[in-house]
């Protein structure tokens, strides 16, 4: 019959999903481990006693090295997000231990570009938080480093907010302003799709594949929470992310000095 044709081909084509993404997940592992071979190595040639051009090239290598292993990660979580494997798993975190090891990555590439980065969290913030730690984690990472990236000067500022609900969670803005590029309002309905990055005219010296916000928008949702933009084209933009989460420790996480605690 024909509903029996229609399972049938339901069937074959979940099953074809399936392969698909076994195959990718492998494929991705079997890139992602000659890749850490060859960034362990060079950073072994890093430190040791080589020419100015060695070190050079050796610098080069580090970049498009890590760069690859970021696309590979990111096309890894794009196909995991696709075939509904990708899951949220909240586990009870130290809220300022998360925010200490995210300032301490993206103040390193502040600094590199002599760029300001201000961190303002609210003391009320809870010590801990029921929410899925490395997501979050990653998502946040992606939001500061690109803010990082389309900036040329000026500063990056990170601040949290959280405000009870009637629920007696915890909904914890994060909001990342940047005093860079900005985003044409145009553009704005793009940023989240994925591999589109626009304003390519100027963009096309910054490395990216434009995968990033596409992961962070969907990562976003699945927590249900919300992504917001405000830009102004050649003054910046504001990324605000919105996510509930159970209070782990009612504790107060008071006046966080993050630049003295790393
Ligand atoms: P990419 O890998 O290109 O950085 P993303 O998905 O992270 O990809 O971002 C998509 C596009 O959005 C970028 O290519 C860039 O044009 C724009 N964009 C993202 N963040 C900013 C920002 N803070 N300021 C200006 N433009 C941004």
């Amino acid at each position: 019959t024909e509903k029996e044709i229609a399972e049938q081909q339901k069937k074959e084509i979940e099953e074809l999903n399936k392969a698909q993404n076994t195959f990718f997940s492998s494929m991705s592992h079997e890139i992602r481990t000659p890749i850490n071979t060859i960034i362990g190595l060079n950073e072994m040639i890093l430190r040791e006693d080589v020419s100015d051009e060695v070190a050079d090239d050796a610098r080069n290598i580090r970049s498009a090295s890590k760069m690859l292993l970021q696309l590979i990660n990111d096309i890894l979580d794009m196909s995991k997000i696709e075939s509904g494997r990708m899951e949220i798993t909240s586990v009870a975190y130290d809220t300022g231990a998360m925010l200490s090891d995210l300032v301490a990555m993206v103040w390193i590439r502040a600094k590199e570009k002599n760029l300001a980065f201000h961190v303002d969290v609210d003391p009320m913030l809870p010590m801990a938080l029921y929410g899925d730690e490395v997501r979050i984690k990653q998502i946040l990472i992606n939001i500061l480093n690109n803010a990082v990236k389309y900036t040329q000067e000026g500063s990056v500022t990170l601040s949290i907010q959280c405000k009870r609900t009637q629920k007696g969670k915890m909904l914890v803005t994060y909001s990342v302003a940047d005093t860079g590029m900005g985003i044409k309002k145009e553009n704005i309905p793009y940023l989240f799709t994925a591999f589109k990055r626009v304003d390519e005219e100027k963009n096309r010296h910054i490395e990216g594949t434009g995968l990033g916000l596409s992961i962070v928008k969907q990562f976003v949702e699945m927590m249900g929470g919300t992504i917001t933009v405000n830009s102004i084209y050649t003054k910046g933009s504001t990324f605000v992310i919105e996510l509930e989460q159970d209070i782990a420790d009612e504790q107060e996480i008071g006046e966080l000095n993050l630049e003295t605690r790393h």
